[in-house]
């Protein structure tokens, strides 16, 4: 394996990462970086927890380093598009400490917040600009930037942001960049819809894939507890009290379901809080900078709110809640382990989620270990929707609508509610979905 000090990288940058004890770059930074060097376009299939970041980071702060140019107002050289403002300030921190012996200025826009400050950096002049795309577009709308100068595109968690109805916005801003650009384009997953995103944007790029579900996912120890819905809170306390825990992330599918686990586990002495979709822009990122500094131990998060948080030595992930859709499963585990640091995620898995863990087990290639050295352990074999049951002669076959209820978690319990969080375009369509289901459940009562 190839050290940083092979890569062609000038000495300011190799010192940074010297800094962070770096010396091994991550499989995506060892492929993307050269490549990128020699100026090469890339199409990059990973996920946060890869050293991404780095990989479209360290080639870009290299090149803006050697060229020594002086920032003009209003036109960055590099433009970074983040789904999310957590991930741009992130991301904007990684710039921050890989350049920190470069003199090189830059500017994070994202909106959720006054433009006046965002305004003046940009007036100033910066190298480098992570945005988000609606402030992006609004700053361009009001004249306060123009793309004309740039020489880098980075577009990161791109299946991030077509999931979050992102792409009109992406348009406007791809037909906006200069022909003469490189551009880097990341995503965790390659559906047709991103493929064709990429193809407008790239020209003949590299194509580097790495499997964090094989790699990454692998160092981190899986555990599977079989156990009631209603037993859930218990035992969730029981983990946090008992496992080796310095930083836990607890991902529920619902805000109210959030809301109700902070105040419990508050109550209950634990230094906890959550953070979900309807939190301000601004609360959400005081409970993350809390976490970070350890002030909280306990972040409690949707899937939504979770995107892209990039927090080191988080211990445990605990599935209080399983996914609903299996490639999530990957993304949450993927919040512990960084770096190759050892994690543990542990799911609770009632009887109307074992649909949910088959999907997962078929994703990740492999049976996760049961633990049910708990109070309250129950069956693996109780799953109602489950095929393996066999149906009684005569009793009618169940409709797809009534196994997509159970899959959605639309079941009678106070503690959940029924609308799980989504991404902003896709929650009106939910919450229909979801008063249909609940028609149906109350006619064939
Ligand atoms: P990312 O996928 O960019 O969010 O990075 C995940 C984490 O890995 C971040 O906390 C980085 O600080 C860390 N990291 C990135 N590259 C390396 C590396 N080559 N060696 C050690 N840690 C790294």
């Amino acid at each position: 394996m190839k050290t940083f000090s092979e890569l062609n990288l000038i000495a300011p940058v190799l010192r940074a990462l010297a800094d962070e004890n770096y010396d091994t770059p991550t499989p995506i930074q060892a492929q993307t970086i050269p490549a990128a060097l020699r100026g090469r376009d890339v199409l990059g299939c990973a996920q946060t927890g890869t050293g991404k970041t780095a990989a479209f980071a360290l080639p870009i702060l290299n090149k803006l380093g050697k060229q020594s140019r002086k920032a003009t107002a209003n036109s960055p050289y590099a433009l970074v598009l983040s789904p999310t403002r957590e991930l741009a300030i992130q991301i904007g921190e990684s710039f921050s400490t890989y350049g920190k012996h470069l003199h090189l200025r830059q500017a994070v826009v994202y909106g959720g917040v006054h433009q006046r400050k965002q305004v003046r950096d940009l007036n100033r002049g910066a190298h480098l600009l992570i945005a988000t795309p609606g402030r992006l577009l609004d700053l361009m709308n009001q004249g306060h930037l123009q793309l004309n100068q740039l020489k880098f595109f980075v577009l990161d968690e791109a299946d991030r942001m077509l999931d979050m109805g992102f792409l009109p916005d992406l348009r406007r801003i791809i037909g906006q960049l200069p022909e003469q650009r490189q551009s880097l384009f990341f995503s965790a997953t390659l559906p047709s819809s991103i493929v064709s995103l990429s193809r407008s944007l790239l020209h003949n790029p590299v194509s580097i894939t790495v499997t964090p579900s094989a790699s990454h996912v692998e160092k981190i120890e899986q555990r599977i507890m079989f156990v009631e819905r209603g037993a859930k809170k218990a035992l969730l306390r029981k983990i946090l009290a008992g496992e080796d825990i310095q930083r836990a992330l607890v991902f529920t599918k619902t805000k109210r379901t959030a809301n109700v686990l902070e105040k419990q586990l508050v109550r209950n002495g634990f230094k906890a809080a959550a953070i979900h979709g309807d939190k301000s822009q601004n609360a959400r990122q005081r409970v993350l900078q809390s976490f970070r500094s350890k002030k909280i131990q306990v972040l409690v998060a949707t899937d939504v709110a979770a995107r892209g948080i990039d927090i080191d030595r988080i211990t445990h992930v605990v599935n209080f809640d399983m996914p609903i859709e299996p490639e999530s499963y990957v993304h949450r585990i993927g919040r512990t382990g960084r770096a190759g640091a050892a994690g543990v995620a542990l799911s609770l898995c009632c009887p109307d989620e074992h649909r949910e863990l088959r999907l997962i087990e078929r994703l990740i290639g492999r049976k996760v270990p049961v633990d049910n050295d708990h109070p309250q352990p129950t069956s693996q074999h109780r799953d109602p929707a489950s095929p393996r049951r066999p149906r009684r002669r005569g009793a009618p076959k169940p409709r797809p609508s009534s196994k997509r209820a159970v899959t959605a978690g639309f079941v009678d319990d106070p503690s959940t509610d029924s609308v799980p969080e989504r991404a902003p375009h896709g929650k009106r369509q939910t919450r229909r979905k979801g008063a249909r289901n609940k028609q149906r459940a109350k006619r064939s009562k």
